[in-house]
């Protein structure tokens, strides 16, 4: 609690969230404003982009001849397919079309062949979870930061949330995506490709993409989509903490306290109690959008109000609780860093995947980002900066790394 001046009060309104801020996070809001965009216009994703996934869906007939016979003449003039068994008994068939370049059936190595083309459904999926996302980390930023410089504080609050979980979420998806494929190339490396993998990579995508929250209030919708549990989003907002120096949980606890109807609200349109001297009573400000207060002196009066600067060790200045606001500025840019490193080492690691299985070439559709390598001397597409030549994607080459620290530069006070 802080006293109260004796004498007149007048208000100025600042013209955007950095005004309020302490100058370090002021500028490091201002400065993650358009990161992802930026980022996203440098690897080619344009506005409106789209892509398709393909599902191989399994089937278990119980006359395994008659199935595969009747398929093979409902699909006669439809190209190449690709049509694979499983060991167990009875099999399992994984029947999906390729693209006519594969010529599996003139192929010595057939089996491996129609193994790797398996990977036309993991790479194509694997993309709309990266896609998805991209778009949906960059509505969460746009909204965070033109919701905060127009001082919309509450669904501000929200946006960052929701941008930080997104952030959480995203980076240990790309942790278990790298860890999984790095032990897919070392088996595939001493023996070979299989369909294990297929569906080890398989069951990860549909935990990305299909896992959800449906408690028993709605027994139906757990019923239809709860069946992959996702994992509770105060576990990833932990393991993120545990990633950086910075103050993930204080931030993440007030945005959660403006979110939901409790004091964050209330601090988000308030100024400081502003104690009478005698002790006996106090009175506090509340406002729509900050409002910056100011003793005004006798002496003052008339003096060049509007170009007052903000923040000022005047005594006689009263301020706004900024405390939502700074948790906002703060995790919004800590989500945006985190976002745009994740985002470039996943799609590294997609990317990986593309060229080492040679995935993109045997789909028989198409698809955002479906890279293949061109001549020797041409510079790999995946951004290596390397030429084909020395860019191999081998199996017993290691994936890309994924960044596992954050820590974030220390804050002036
Ligand atoms: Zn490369």
């Amino acid at each position: 609690m802080i006293e109260a001046p004796a004498g007149e009060m007048k208000g100025e309104k600042p013209r955007g969230l950095s005004d309020l801020l302490p100058r370090h996070l002021g500028e490091r809001w201002q400065s993650r404003r358009d990161n992802l965009s930026k980022f996203f216009g440098e690897i080619g994703l344009k506005q409106g982009e789209f892509s398709q996934a393909l599902y191989i869906l399994p089937v278990k007939p119980t006359e395994l001849g008659k199935y595969l016979k009747e398929l093979a003449i409902k699909v006669a003039n439809e190209g190449e397919w690709s049509v694979l068994l499983s060991r167990d008994d009875p099999p399992t068939v994984l029947a999906f079309p390729v693209s006519p370049k594969c010529r599996l059936r003139r192929s010595a190595n057939q089996f491996q062949k129609s193994v790797l083309a398996l990977y036309t459904a993991v790479h194509s999926r694997l993309i709309t979870w990266w896609l998805i996302n991209a778009w949906r980390s960059e509505q969460l930023a746009s909204a965070t930061w033109s919701l905060g410089d127009s001082f919309k504080i509450i669904p501000a609050a929200a946006c960052a949330r929701s941008l930080l979980e997104t952030a959480a979420s995203f980076w240990l998806e790309t942790v278990k995506l790298r860890e999984t494929w790095h032990g897919i190339k070392l088996d595939c490396w001493r023996n070979g490709p299989d369909h294990r993998h297929y569906y080890e990579l398989t069951k990860l995508i549909y935990t990305m993409l299909w896992s959800a929250k449906f408690d028993k209030k709605v027994p139906e919708l757990a019923q239809t989509y709860g069946k992959i549990e996702r994992t509770n989003v105060l576990t990833l907002i932990d393991k993120l903490a545990q990633a950086t120096s910075g103050a993930v949980h204080e931030d993440y606890q007030w945005l959660c306290n403006a979110v939901h109807p409790s004091i964050g609200g209330m601090l988000a349109f308030a100024a400081p109690m502003m104690g009478h001297d005698t002790k006996t009573h106090a009175f506090q400000w509340v406002c729509s959008e900050p409002l910056h207060f100011e003793h005004i002196r006798s002496g003052d009066r008339g003096r060049g109000g509007e170009n007052r600067a903000l923040w000022t060790d005047d005594a006689a200045t009263e301020e706004r609780q900024t405390t939502i606001e700074e948790a906002v500025a703060r995790s919004a840019a800590f989500a945006v860093d985190v976002l745009e490193r994740t985002l470039d080492d996943a799609l590294r690691i997609i990317d990986d995947i593309g060229l080492t299985t040679h995935a993109p070439g045997m789909a028989s559709f198409r698809y955002w980002r479906q890279i293949s390598q061109k001549g020797q001397n041409s510079m790999c597409p995946c951004r290596s900066g390397r030429k084909v030549k020395h860019c191999l994607h081998r199996w017993l080459d290691e994936p890309p790394e994924v960044t596992r620290d954050f820590s974030v530069e220390e804050q002036s006070p």
